[in-house]
């Protein structure tokens, strides 16, 4: 029989990081799909990849200029410059027909292949073409295999070019172009199912009105999948009625279910009931604020993650839970992406031991100024806020003047934040 805990509260609450241990030892990284090339920026690499071929393929010039055999410019100079046959042009993309014997030179180009005979390039600036073109003269020296790339110089076929466990960059989405490779092995991203409950909200884009308010939570988790490299899925808002509710978090296609609201032990709160019924409720309500209302489970291998409805908690219960398990499901690090900061405190932040906090902060006069507005239904305190310090379970707070890490939501540091530490963009570790 599933305990009911509806109007009761809760009898006990989950540590922060004993569910965190727990989501971390039960998760594990989504099968493999071939992704298109130019689509394979930001993922995540499964198998090692060697290169089949060479680059450059050939010997290739880098330099506009005479392509001769090296030998025979020694000695040359300004005052005793050196004559040579020019027997013809090459451009990238073809090779030329003949070959480079002794006193001869062919006008090349960067990127072209060095034709055959000759072993270096003298660069167009120490060389000058007669009139009509027949001959070049060479006014400085040049060794052989010089200004010349070799075959392999970049790559070398049968080369390690990438490991598997790398999150792809531009580079190594070229750097695979430039080896012939057009389809990559990688994680599959993992596909979650917002479920929006509430009977008071309109979906997004509406204009709020009477008793209703706008769906913020599904916009707000949206951006945080993107980031995460997770996928969502299509969604409706959900009345909080136990079948619709049931229906949606028993959803096969996701690999993750996120429900938002009714998460909690209020009458209509139906979600943490109907997810011991279709698998098991691992953890419901968990030491922290905000976000204690949060509820985890799993149906067969899909994990089901109950976001309390407060857009706040509903932010943070995603960072602490669902954020690390879906980078770690699509082959990322669980770590949280953001950058981090240290400043000393402006003002004081009261915790209670036991209880991890989610305290939003602003960032003035190179200090750290947590927001006296703190409540959970207040998502304006995330918008104003700098980011975010965390108050571990053992502390009973943070003490003013006390360096503290903040964890910033934005990439970059404003300018006149960083100038008001320690140059510009801060101690950052
Ligand atoms: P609940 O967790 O369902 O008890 O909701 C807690 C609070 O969050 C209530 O004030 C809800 O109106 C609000 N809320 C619930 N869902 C959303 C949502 N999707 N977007 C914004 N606020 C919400
Ligand atoms: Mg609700």
């Amino acid at each position: 029989m599933v305990r009911d805990v509806r109007m009761r509260g809760f009898a006990e609450r989950a540590d922060v990081a004993q569910v965190d241990a727990f989501l971390r030892e039960h998760c594990s990284s989504l099968a493999s799909e071939r992704v298109p090339l130019l689509e394979c920026v930001g993922r995540v690499l499964v198998e090692d990849l060697s290169s089949e071929v060479d680059v450059p393929g050939f010997p290739r010039s880098s330099m506009d200029g005479y392509a001769l055999r090296g030998k025979e410019s020694f000695g040359a100079s300004n005052y005793d410059p050196i004559s040579f046959d020019l027997i013809g042009t090459i451009l990238p993309g073809s090779s030329f027909p003949g070959r480079v014997e002794a006193g001869q030179a062919v006008r090349i180009m960067t990127g072209a292949h060095l034709p055959e005979g000759a072993d270096a390039v003298a660069m167009a600036e120490v060389c000058r073409e007669d009139a009509a073109g027949g001959r070049v003269e060479i006014s400085e020296a040049v060794a052989p295999h010089k200004n010349v790339g070799a075959v392999g110089e970049d790559i070398r076929r049968g080369d390690l070019v990438l490991r598997a466990g790398r999150r792809l960059r531009a580079q190594d989405a070229g750097l695979l172009a430039s080896i012939g490779v057009d389809t990559i092995p990688c994680v599959r991203r993992p596909r979650v199912a917002l479920v929006i409950t509430g009977d008071e909200l309109l979906p997004a884009g509406s204009r709020p009105h009477g008793a209703q308010i706008v769906d913020s939570n599904s916009v707000v988790l949206r951006g945080l999948l993107e980031r995460d490299g997770a996928e969502s899925l299509p969604f409706e808002i959900l009345p909080d009625t136990p079948e619709r509710i049931r229906e949606a978090i028993a959803d096969e296609s996701a690999d993750v279910v996120l429900v938002s609201g009714g998460s909690s032990v209020g009458q209509e709160d139906h979600a943490p009931r109907l997810l011991a019924e279709l698998g098991q409720l691992d953890f419901h309500g968990i030491s922290m604020r905000p976000s204690s209302p949060t509820g985890v489970g799993r149906i067969g291998r899909r994990f089901v993650f109950l976001l309390p409805g407060n857009p706040v908690s509903c932010l943070a219960a995603y960072e602490f839970f669902a954020g690390p398990t879906l980078r770690q499901m699509g082959g990322r690090s669980r770590a949280w992406p953001h950058r981090r900061a240290h400043f000393p405190l402006a003002r004081k932040i009261t915790s209670a031991i036991g209880r991890t906090d989610y305290v939003r902060v602003a960032l003035e006069a190179g200090q750290a100024l947590p927001l006296a507005t703190s409540g959970a239904s207040i998502l304006s305190s995330t918008v104003r806020a700098a980011g975010a310090v965390i108050v571990p379970r053992g502390r009973e707070g943070m003490a003013e003047g006390e360096g503290v890490e903040v964890i910033l939501y934005d990439d970059e540091i404003p300018e006149a934040i960083g100038s008001g530490i320690d140059g510009a963009g801060g101690p950052l570790t």
